[in-house]
């Protein structure tokens, strides 16, 4: 007798992300790719496009590809609305009194430079971080919050597509050690890749074997494979090359890909309504 999909996946769940999730606000999240946050319907997906990959023994095409941008069933680019203020609050409370002004200051820094390289406008809306998440009537696109997940992320983002309820930035302690070998502001610049649409990096051919294979079902290639992208993450971090990985800047060819979806920077411009 062979086994429900519903088996299947319970066994998915159960045998694969035993340990691989973490519970914010009372909601049980699964960890996938390292630092992406999958409900549990999301899950059923991800395990069932997965499976079907891996049934057409296509898990891992050939070609290389740079920085990878999502695509939707109709074949459209996932972006944010153009001119869309990407709001974000800070929940202080949520982090140490040493720890907060050091994630506002790494926001600030993040946010900064997507700016300057491609069309979005980030908005800190500083006046709700005190209240947090349950105080505010207001609400910002997204909260960051700091949530302790045992060092299992540094942290995790979504994507424009994901549900609402799930647009937040959560950041582990483990950003604030002594001993992280990112830099913080680099750590939010790929976060910050993620909410704006992108995927990682470290997919195909040309990454190094010991990055993890990737769902690529909706996903657009936007340039040619770059081991140093803002987006390559957490894998293939060879000691004696690619020493500016750690840094996570933006390079070029994230810049090139950025630039494909959301055009050139604001401040190129002079805007009249
Ligand atoms: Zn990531």
């Amino acid at each position: 007798m062979t086994r429900s999909a519903d088996e299947l996946f319970q066994h998915f769940k159960e045998v694969q992300y035993a340990d691989r999730w973490v519970k914010i606000d009372g909601e049980r999240h699964y960890i996938v790719e390292a630092d992406l946050l999958l409900s549990e319907d999301q899950l059923w997906d991800y395990a069932v496009e997965r499976a079907a990959l891996e049934a057409a023994d296509t898990a891992i095409p050939t070609d290389e590809q740079g920085l990878v941008g999502i695509r939707n069933i109709n074949n459209q680019i996932v972006r944010w609305r153009p001119g869309k203020a990407l709001t974000y609050a800070i929940a202080k409370s949520s982090f140490t009194p040493t720890q907060y002004p050091l994630v506002v200051k790494a926001m600030e820094q993040a946010t900064g430079d997507w700016e300057a390289v491609c069309g979005v406008d980030f908005e800190h809306l500083a006046h709700l971080d005190a209240t947090g998440p349950s105080g505010n009537d207001e609400s910002p696109l997204f909260w960051v919050q700091g949530v302790d997940t045992a060092g299992k992320v540094i942290a995790a983002a979504f994507f424009p597509n994901d549900p609402v309820h799930k647009r937040r930035v959560i950041v582990d302690p483990v950003f604030f050690s002594p001993g992280l070998r990112f830099s913080r502001e680099g750590v939010l610049r790929h976060e910050l890749g993620h909410v704006l649409g992108f995927r990682h990096e470290h997919i195909r051919s040309g990454a190094p074997p010991d990055c993890p294979s990737e769902n690529l079902t909706y996903t657009f290639e936007l340039t040619p494979y770059d081991p140093s992208s803002v987006m390559h993450y957490l894998c293939g971090q060879k000691k004696n090359e690619a020493v500016g990985i750690v840094t996570l800047e933006i390079t070029d060819v994230d810049r090139a890909g950025a630039l494909a979806v959301y055009g050139p920077p604001n401040k190129t411009f002079d805007f009249y309504d």
